[in-house]
């Protein structure tokens, strides 16, 4: 398979270097180039996680070895890193209502099944180019990105991590699992300010071709994690899959028949990879795409209108408060046949005024594969609560959302194809939202994030998640904190300084 840009000005290029560059020179996202090449239901790829994410990676990563694959997915979903021996597994709810539990990583939250893989793709590929260079990662985080890029990448030869998080912007928990990270090859650091002043000093450094120039001689080459990566796109297609491979093995569906997929939407990453997964000939019905009160994505969907001139809302589903989806790019892309024209003059036009509106037939195409709508505070603790009481299986406030919206799908649209809810982060996540939506308000008052993970499980039955548990014995092993003004010098002498 070869890659190119949604822009249109960038050359094809394959996998590894697809993979390397991350974002297209050109500012656009890299997709396939090449033509996809449905399965059909009998050759729909079988057998465990590992086998099918085998089978699909070797039709996107045609210039990885057989043995490179397998040594990726070796290393990234064994029973050291997930805590479920089916990495994915599929539960069920009812006769038509399933969850798909994308949360058994290392830090409970869905992004641990690209990251788990990306760093070892990336490896691959910085050797296949020859440059024998040392990665560096940068990261800037808001919460759980962060930790999840660093599990992923801790230990991994020939690359470093670098995460800075904002001093005050990141919850008691995320800070402590950050700052008792252990890695040879990780250091994380707090930054005085917030999410924006961090970010704001992460995209100076990769725009600095000085201090660009000056690493490469040192032999370090600057990369990010982030989710527009084709290689954080790719791992997440496999879930669909394997999840439509346990509805047939529980005999929950015939083989061939449709099922709807319902994503909790941020960024786009997730339900894109459901996009191509249908693309490959999952026989997927609709995809419900499930937004917060920042809902520009639901609006889009039912309007054709992009409209971002809003201001963001914290909710109880914070990964999901997000106002520009980046990877909705690579749809309008697909959606109008390849045409880099048009989605140059959608992205200029967002850039330029904060809206776009598409035409009236890729508005159509976009409805026959896509449903949306979105949950309120209200709605998603409703959910949480309901789905807890008929049964008696406990979301978090990202799956929440879905469930509140597959809710009005079926209300609406009258569907009977069986649906199945990704589930994108375990409830002892968020515990302040999962114990507020199951106990009265005075139940609980004013305690410690630690202790609502006790009561939580007191309440539930449910065993605390063991890295949790570990917690709050950990060892302290980043302390450093610095200045935004600071972060370029610190970055310099921390990779330029002998001895370092
Ligand atoms: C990142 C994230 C999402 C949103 O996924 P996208 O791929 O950005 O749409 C949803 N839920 C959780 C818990 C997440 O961490």
């Amino acid at each position: 398979m070869r890659y190119y840009s949604t822009r249109g000005q960038t050359e094809y290029s394959r996998a590894a270097e697809t993979i390397l560059k991350g974002i297209a020179p050109d500012g656009g996202l890299f997709v396939p180039a090449d033509r996809i090449d449905p399965y059909t239901t009998n050759s729909l790829p079988s057998g465990n996680y590992q086998e099918i994410a085998t089978a699909i990676y070797r039709l996107f990563l045609g210039d990885f070895s057989s043995a490179e694959i397998a040594h990726a997915v070796r290393s990234a979903y064994n029973r050291e890193t997930f805590d479920h021996p089916l990495i994915t597994p599929l539960k069920q709810l009812s006769d038509k209502l399933h969850v798909l539990e994308l949360w058994h990583g290392p830090t409970y939250a869905f992004k641990d099944i690209a990251l788990q893989v990306l760093p070892h793709l990336l490896n691959t590929a910085v050797q296949k180019s020859g440059d024998d260079s040392e990665v560096v990662i940068l990261t800037a985080t808001s919460g759980d990105t962060g930790k999840s890029a660093l599990e992923g990448f801790r230990d991994v030869p020939g690359i470093k991590i670098i995460v800075y998080y904002p001093e005050k912007g990141v919850s008691e928990i995320q800070k402590m699992q950050m700052i008792t990270q252990e890695g040879s090859n990780v250091t994380v650091i707090a930054v005085k300010g917030n999410f924006d002043d961090t970010q704001r000093g992460v995209k100076q450094i990769f725009n600095d071709q000085r201090l660009t120039a000056q690493l490469a001689e040192k032999g370090y080459r600057l990369s990010s994690a982030n989710s527009i990566n084709w290689g954080r796109l790719l791992p997440q297609v496999v879930y669909y899959f394997f999840a439509y491979r346990q509805l047939v093995e529980q005999q929950a569906l015939q083989a061939g028949e449709k099922v709807n997929f319902v994503v909790p939407t941020g960024n786009f990453g997730n339900i894109l990879a459901g996009y191509y997964a249908r693309r490959l000939g999952l026989p997927i019905n609709r995809l419900v795409c499930s937004a917060n009160r920042n809902n520009v994505l639901s609006d889009f969907i039912n309007s054709g209108l992009y409209d971002s001139r809003r201001n963001l809302q914290c909710s109880l589903s914070p990964s999901m408060d997000i106002l520009i989806s980046s990877n909705l790019e690579r749809l309008l892309f697909e959606l109008t046949g390849h045409d880099a024209e048009r989605v140059n003059y959608w992205m200029r036009q967002l850039v330029d005024t904060g809206f776009y509106q598409v035409d009236r037939k890729t508005m159509t195409s976009l409805q026959e594969l896509f449903w949306s709508d979105y949950a309120d505070d209200e709605e998603t603790l409703l959910s949480i609560n309901e789905t807890y009481r008929n049964y008696n299986y406990l979301i978090d406030p990202h799956t929440a959302v879905g469930k509140n919206v597959l809710d009005k799908y079926l209300h609406r649209e009258r569907n009977h194809c069986p649906s199945v809810i990704l589930s994108t982060a375990s409830p002892f996540k968020f515990t302040g939202s999962t114990i507020r939506a199951l106990f009265s308000k005075d139940r609980y008052k004013n305690i410690t994030e630690f202790e609502m993970i006790k009561i939580l499980a007191r309440e539930t039955g449910i065993p605390i998640p063991p890295n949790l548990a570990k917690l709050e014995e950990k060892p302290l092993r980043h302390r450093q904190m610095i200045t935004p003004r600071e972060m370029y010098n610190h970055l310099q002498n921390l990779l330029t300084q002998p001895g370092k």
